[in-house]
């Protein structure tokens, strides 16, 4: 995956109280010329839910797009071990083992 250059800032959505209106960063508000990738934050105040007219304080943080799967947080984790295939790790763990033999070796090599 390499998709974390190109990504825009991670925004969060704000969900409307009232009637459930998801307010999508990504996406603004056309209706009330709100561009592409505004954050709720400068939404102007007297932004109102485009649904139900809503005030803005009725709106509140339900987290960024896509965080209920936590899948991107979970990418690049665990120094890139998930990605291995089985038998790479098991050059990778029988290349340490072989590591750890030579460097005892070479401990008993130094008496
Ligand atoms: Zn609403």
């Amino acid at each position: 995956m390499s998709t974390d250059a190109a990504e825009p800032t991670v925004l969060d959505r704000y969900e409307c109280q009232t009637c459930g209106y998801i307010y999508e960063p990504l996406k603004g508000d056309d209706r009330r010329q709100i561009p592409e990738a505004t954050p709720f934050e400068a939404v102007p105040a007297d932004w109102r839910c485009p649904v139900c007219g809503a005030a803005k304080a009725r709106f509140s943080n339900i987290g960024e797009v896509g965080s209920p799967s936590g899948f991107k947080e979970n990418l690049g984790y665990g120094f890139g071990v998930n990605t291995l295939t089985p038998g790479q790790k098991n050059i990778l763990i029988f290349g340490a083992l072989a590591l750890g033999f030579l460097f005892f070796i070479s401990l008993y090599g130094l008496q």
